[in-house]
């Protein structure tokens, strides 16, 4: 089968390295990568400290074997998830030890690292616009300057961009709009509050929908 997956992020990359197991993958990404480790326009958070939390780093340990010790030494930070200075309601949790990795490291280390280890093929300057159509079932994708790519699955990893629910309606689907979801992965449905109050929230006129207002 050959799969299109669209957006060359974090997530088209886990994508692609799983599906590549099976199937024949493409990743077409917007911008220009680059095989240095720098900030791209596409991931404006890019510039932005990240932390790989444990359970996310055993996951992508699992896929990539030796990612970690490639990322420390390429210039991450290892620490005890413990270590992290947390703030709650009651005031700052007391350091200890955990015995669980923590990595703190920027954003472009990572996703190149994932990326020089994703055996799909990763196709850069492709600006995915919509979506074609066949007999009311997907056949591929349209793209700003190179025409049609022929895909029997697309997987949008576009992020927040993302303009699936558009390419659907303009591609005439009759479905209903993907659904989306705030709850966590396993979360069991309504146990997600509609409205939560902020616990930070100092602000006696506080812009957010979802917060009442927080301690006044
Ligand atoms: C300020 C900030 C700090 C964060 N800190 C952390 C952190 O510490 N730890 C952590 O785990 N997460 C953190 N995150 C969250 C994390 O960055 C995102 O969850 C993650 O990047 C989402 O990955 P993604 O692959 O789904 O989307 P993205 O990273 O948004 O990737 C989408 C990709 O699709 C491409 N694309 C979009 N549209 C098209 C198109 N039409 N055609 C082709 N390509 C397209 C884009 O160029 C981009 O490369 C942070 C986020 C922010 C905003």
């Amino acid at each position: 089968m050959r799969v299109v997956v669209v957006g060359g992020g974090i997530a088209g990359l886990l994508a692609a390295r799983v599906l590549s197991e099976a199937h024949d993958v493409v990743v077409l990404e917007r911008d220009e990568l680059s095989d240095e480790v720098e900030y791209r326009a596409g991931v404006p958070q890019g510039r932005h400290v990240h932390g790989l939390l444990v359970r996310g780093g055993e996951l992508l340990e699992g896929l990539f074997p030796g990612l970690r010790d490639e990322l420390v030494a390429a210039g991450a930070v290892l620490a005890d998830a413990g270590d992290m200075r947390i703030l709650n309601p009651l005031g700052w949790l007391a350091r200890t030890r955990t015995g669980l990795p923590l990595l703190s490291l920027s954003r472009p280390l990572l996703e190149t690292a994932i990326r020089r280890r994703v055996t799909a093929e990763i196709v850069d300057g492709v600006h995915v616009t919509g979506l074609s159509l066949r007999d009311g079932t997907v056949d591929g994708v349209l793209t700003r300057d190179h025409g049609k790519i022929g895909a029997d699955l697309v997987v949008d990893a576009s992020g927040r961009s993302s303009k699936l629910a558009n390419w659907l309606a303009e591609a005439g689907s009759r479905r209903r709009s993907p659904r989306s979801s705030t709850r966590a992965p396993g979360t069991p449905r309504g146990s997600t509050p509609r409205r939560r109050t902020s616990p930070w929230c100092t602000r006696k006129a506080c812009p957010r929908r979802t917060c009442r207002g927080g301690a006044r």
